[in-house]
């Protein structure tokens, strides 16, 4: 691992190559390339070889992901003059969600102009629900197409998904990674009149409020920090405000834990990842306390052990196993990349 300041895109791509030679790595050797996507939109549904067409396909969903597919157009634009022989893949992070049903991406606005601007929910994390939930499967030794499953990916950014035989059948992201779960810096679920009351009655522009609400809400805005490493630190000293941030974080995740049981109809697993899913064991307490109605039993010993596997958190008599499956987006690319090639 290099800890460096790189310059641009192009910059940051020359010292991955020199760090290949370096360590004796022969780049010639790449079999393909693999390149997160964010938004593929509802047209690009599964990894895509990149040519011509994917790449205008990936430029037009850009008004959805403005911060996102840009730069990920470079980088694949990059890694495409440095590599022009080597075969590239897109993954997006979209696609996993595709399969959900219209009742579950239908936002109830009038159809004519949702389906001009292609207003609908997507998704995100796609790469690393699909991944985790394939795993679970593996750890709990059953075919994930008998399996019912959530999927909590807990990071900075924060999604939820149900996971019914191995397909995405909702989740909490919507058009954009903004709605659902509390998150580091963004607010999750909010009545949408509280943009109006904001722009009205406190007069922050458009801009404005689209920051406050990716950068500068969730726990950051809560309880001053979006570390949950610092917000754990700050409840556990007697910070008010951050143990308060900390019952709002759970509670989000619990009632989304509730309304996608219902949807899956029966729940076999929970399945905690991302950064704060997979290390912190007072979150998952903290979520599945007040779940035993919906047969979650936490094996408290077993939640507070740290381990690098995939494991069950639960008890033994739990009959909705809880699991930790630390997730790999990058193996899950590489490997949905060979696949297409
Ligand atoms: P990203 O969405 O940026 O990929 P990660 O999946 O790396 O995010 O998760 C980042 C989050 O994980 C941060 O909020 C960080 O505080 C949290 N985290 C990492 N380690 C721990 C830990 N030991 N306990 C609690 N939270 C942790």
């Amino acid at each position: 691992v290099l800890e460096e300041r790189v310059a641009d895109h192009s910059d940051g791509f020359d010292r991955i190559f020199k760090a290949f030679e370096t360590t004796g790595g022969k780049i010639t050797d790449l079999a393909g390339i693999g390149h997160r996507v964010v938004h593929g939109g509802d047209r690009l549904t599964a990894p895509t070889l990149v040519d011509d067409a994917t790449i205008k396909a990936i430029a037009e969903q850009a008004p959805l992901a403005p911060l996102h597919n840009p730069p990920n157009l470079l980088g694949i634009r990059i890694a495409m003059a440095s590599f022009p022989d080597t075969p590239q893949v897109a993954v997006f992070d979209t696609a996993f969600h595709q399969t959900m049903p219209p009742r579950a991406w239908r936002y109830a606005l009038p159809r004519d102009l949702a389906d001009e601007l292609r207003i609908r929910r997507y998704g995100f994390h796609g790469t690393s629900h699909a991944y985790v939930a394939r795993k679970a499967a593996e750890h709990l030794g059953r075919p994930a197409a008998e399996l019912n499953l959530i999927t909590l990916h807990l990071g900075n950014g924060a999604s939820v998904a149900a996971v019914a035989g191995g397909r995405c059948i909702d989740t909490s992201m919507g058009l954009t990674p903004l709605e659902g779960l509390v998150m580091g810096t963004r607010s999750g679920d909010l009545d949408p009149a509280v943009v109006f009351y904001l722009h009205r009655e406190a007069g922050l522009s458009v801009d404005d409020i689209d920051d406050l609400l990716n950068k500068r809400s969730g726990m950051l805005g809560l309880a001053g920090a979006n570390d949950m490493r610092e917000v754990e630190r700050r409840a556990a000293a007697g910070d008010a405000a951050a143990a308060e941030a900390l019952e709002v974080y759970c509670y989000r995740i619990r009632k989304y834990v509730g309304a996608y049981t219902t949807a899956l109809g029966r729940l076999d697993a929970l399945v905690f990842t991302a950064g704060i899913g997979e290390n912190s064991d007072g979150v998952r307490a903290g979520v599945c306390q007040g779940l035993e109605h919906l047969g979650v039993r936490l094996n408290p010993n077993r939640n507070r052990a740290r381990s690098s596997r995939p494991r069950t958190v639960s008890a033994d008599d739990s009959p909705v196993a809880v699991l930790v499956v630390p997730t790999n987006e990058e193996l899950e690319i590489a490997q949905q990349t060979l696949a297409v090639i």
